[in-house]
C-alpha cells in the first residue's frame, strides 16, 4: 500500500481535511490534539487523512471509518499505544452527522483495526507464523471524484 506524501495547508477552518491533493490543518485544533494525545495524536490525524486520499476519496460514514482503520494500523505499527487514538477521538463529535459517524462508533472500529494490526506486528516480529497479512479491502471511488473537497468540519 503506497501513499505519495501531499503538502500540509494551513487554515483556520473545521479540524482537518484533504481534497486528495492537499491536507488542510487547522493549527488550532491541532494543537489540542497534540496537548493531550502528543505527537501520535497528530500522527493519527494526518495518517486519517492520507487514508482518504488512498481509498480515493468519497465521502460518508463508511469512508470515515475506513479512513479510521487506516490510520489506527499505521499507529499500532509505529508503537504508540491506543490510548492517543482515544484522545483524539474524544475531540470529535461524539453524535453521529450526516457526513460522520459519532466518536463512539470510530472509536469501536479503530480499536478493533488497531489490535489486529498490533497481533500481526507481534507475529511477524516474533517469526511464529509466517500467516499472510490481510488487510482490509477499501473501496476506491472514481478518479473524478478526488477533486471533490470533502471538508465540513471534516476529520
Ligand atoms: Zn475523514
Amino acid at each position: 500500500m503506497r501513499v505519495a506524501p501531499m503538502p500540509v495547508t494551513l487554515e483556520a477552518d473545521g479540524n482537518a481535511a484533504t481534497d486528495g491533493q492537499k491536507i488542510y490543518v487547522n493549527p488550532q485544533w491541532m494543537a489540542g490534539v497534540e496537548a493531550s494525545a502528543g505527537e501520535g495524536g497528530v500522527r493519527f490525524v494526518m495518517a486519517h487523512e492520507l487514508g482518504h486520499a488512498n481509498q480515493g476519496m468519497g465521502g460518508g460514514h463508511a469512508a470515515e471509518l475506513n479512513a479510521d482503520r487506516f490510520a489506527a494500523r499505521s499507529i499500532a505499527r509505529q508503537g504508540y499505544d491506543f490510548d492517543v487514538v482515544q484522545q483524539t477521538m474524544s475531540r470529535l463529535n461524539q453524535t453521529s452527522t450526516k457526513t460522520h459517524p459519532g466518536a463512539g462508533q470510530r472509536l469501536t472500529n479503530a480499536k478493533k483495526e488497531y489490535h489486529s494490526e498490533q497481533k500481526i506486528e507481534h507475529e511477524s516480529f516474533m517469526h511464529v507464523t509466517r500467516k499472510r497479512r490481510t488487510r482490509t479491502k477499501i473501496p476506491v471511488t472514481r478518479r473524478a471524484d478526488r477533486n471533490k473537497l470533502q471538508r465540513e468540519n471534516a476529520l
